[in-house]
């Protein structure tokens, strides 16, 4: 018995032993392959980070391909992917606008009804009610009918509620800014006939019609004394107001669900519509930017994906690198790559394949994180896609991820104002038209303003901050504190009200 314990028990030390130089060995195995994997995921980074790469010369040529697309857009129907829609607003509110009037706001699933008090000389604009709304579910797909009665039920409602001094005046109905923020051709200042719905409205005996028209009819059938002086889309309400404060604004931008721009353009220059009478000799043109492209955008096999898997494949390509809808869709799918391909984020299940699980607050919350050991990114990963905890190391490459795809983000659309003040002649260049002098000479820059609208610019602050270095590191420290951009909070509503002012019988009609 002895013996075989004896025996026993060298087979023990001995199979101890050969366990433990297995262990060893394996543990050896493991950090080597984890260092090739982690370098595999760095890999990946390295590549994603320069195929987003926006050095200034690759903004330059962008600003070009942007004033150059502009300029085909205008010059024919169909010229260009930038649509360069006449807005038929030829004059901005000045400032001079008084008495009472009512913005409605429909781009989406909510609604605003607000009501506005001017005073003349630029005054401050006294807001006493703005009432948000969700459209409810069923109308965003039932009659025109069932919508704009709805629409017309709230308004009225809106107006019941004010009570004394604000009935309108004897004989006068109430003006109304209409902002309608889906595709339509427009007819005139105050009608446009809807080209199709988007954002999950579907009503079919809606398209083709004058969406004005399809408003006023309602608010006729309940007796409501109002109807709609002006309609517009968003960014032209963000610009009617920038420009009701400050006289120097003549483009506004929007980046927020999606993105867009629109700008004062001479009447001349909308060549397509030659003969185009204005009064002013100008018309705020909707760019519908959010379509632009160019060869020298920075596009990724991440952007070539997330095109190709969207329901409007082809479209919306500079949209698709730049707004709120989509940033969450890249960091994802460069995450989903790099965990495909290395165990860092663990092997167990997580919801990195779901589409859009990644909404762009939730990268600001993770690139903005100043945590030392990086807390929010660790809960978002955790929470949110069901990763579970990761190291430091690898939650500091998940920041550089984000911060990759916002800083392209930002440059760009960067790229895409300056591609407007270029057309305008405000980049300090001389414009895009070859051996046209202006003047070179940087004292004669005028100041230049760009509203600005929608929650990436306003509530992320990296975004906003890399928007305006580049702005600054395109134009240059000569020409760039000449133009100014101007936060205009909820622009697209507001504007609208104050459109309808400039509009009215008694509203006035300088630029
Ligand atoms: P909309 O464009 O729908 O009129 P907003 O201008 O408020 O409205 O923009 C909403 C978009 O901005 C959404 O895509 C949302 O995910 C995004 N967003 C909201 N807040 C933030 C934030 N703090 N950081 C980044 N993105 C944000
Ligand atoms: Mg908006």
């Amino acid at each position: 018995m002895g013996s075989m314990g004896k025996v026993l028990g060298v087979g023990l030390v001995v199979g101890c032993a050969v366990a433990m130089c297995v262990v060893a060995g394996t543990m050896v195995g493991k950090r080597v392959k984890s260092r090739r994997r982690w370098r595999k995921v760095v890999k990946i980074l390295e590549e994603f980070e320069e195929g987003c790469a926006t050095p200034v010369e690759k903004l330059r040529q962008v600003v070009d391909a942007m004033a150059v697309e502009m300029h085909a857009g205008l010059a024919s129907e169909g010229g260009s992917k930038l649509k360069m829609l006449l807005t038929f607003v030829q004059n901005l509110p000045n400032g001079s606008e008084r008495g009472v009037y009512y913005g409605l706001d429909l781009g989406g699933t909510n609604f605003r009804v607000l009501r506005v008090q001017l005073g003349g000389q630029r005054s401050a604009i006294l807001e006493p009610g703005v009432e948000r709304q969700p459209i409810p579910e069923h109308l965003m797909t039932s009659t025109s009918e069932e919508l704009f009665d709805f629409i017309a039920a709230s308004l009225q409602k809106f107006v019941e509620k004010e009570g004394n001094g604000s009935v309108a005046l004897e004989g006068k109905l109430r003006e109304l800014g209409f902002t309608f923020s889906f595709p339509v051709k427009q007819t005139s200042v105050s009608s446009g006939i809807l080209i199709k719905w988007t954002k999950g409205f579907s009503i079919h005996d809606t398209v083709g019609k004058d969406v004005s028209e399809c408003l006023n009819q309602a608010l006729e059938r309940r007796g409501l004394d109002m109807r709609v002086a002006v309609l517009i889309n968003d960014t032209v309400g963000t610009l009617a107001l920038g420009h009701y404060h400050d006289e120097d604004t003549v483009a506004a931008v929007i980046i927020g669900t999606g993105t867009n721009a629109c700008y004062l353009e001479r009447s001349d220059d909308i060549i397509k519509c030659q003969g185009l009478l204005t009064t002013s000799g100008a018309m705020v043109v909707n760019m519908e930017w959010g379509n632009f492209w160019s060869s020298h955008l920075p596009r990724t096999s991440y952007d070539i994906e997330l095109d190709s898997e969207s329901p409007n494949p082809n479209d919306q390509g500079f949209e698709k690198m730049i707004s709120g809808m989509y940033l969450g869709d890249i960091v994802r799918r460069v995450i989903l790559k790099m965990s495909q391909e290395s165990d860092v984020f663990g092997l167990s299940f997580s919801k990195l394949s779901t589409p859009f699980i990644l909404r762009s607050p939730l990268i600001a919350a993770m690139h903005e994180d100043d945590s030392p050991d990086l807390r929010e990114v660790a809960r978002i990963l955790g929470e949110i896609l069901e990763i579970g905890d990761v190291p430091l190391k690898v939650r500091k490459l998940v920041v550089k991820v984000c911060d990759v795809v916002t800083r392209r983000a930002a440059r760009l659309a960067a790229a895409g104002i300056v591609g407007i003040l270029k057309k305008m002649g405000r980049d300090g260049s001389g414009g895009i038209a070859s051996g046209e002098v202006r003047g070179g000479s940087h004292s004669k820059m005028r100041r230049t303003v760009v509203a600005i609208e929608g929650a990436l610019y306003t509530s992320y602050t990296l975004f906003r901050e890399y928007l305006n270095d580049a702005i600054a590191d395109i134009l240059g420290e000569d020409i760039s504190p000449h133009v100014v951009l101007k936060v205009m909070e909820d622009g697209s509503g507001m504007g609208a009200a104050v459109l309808a002012a400039a509009y009215s019988s008694s509203g006035q009609d300088t630029l």
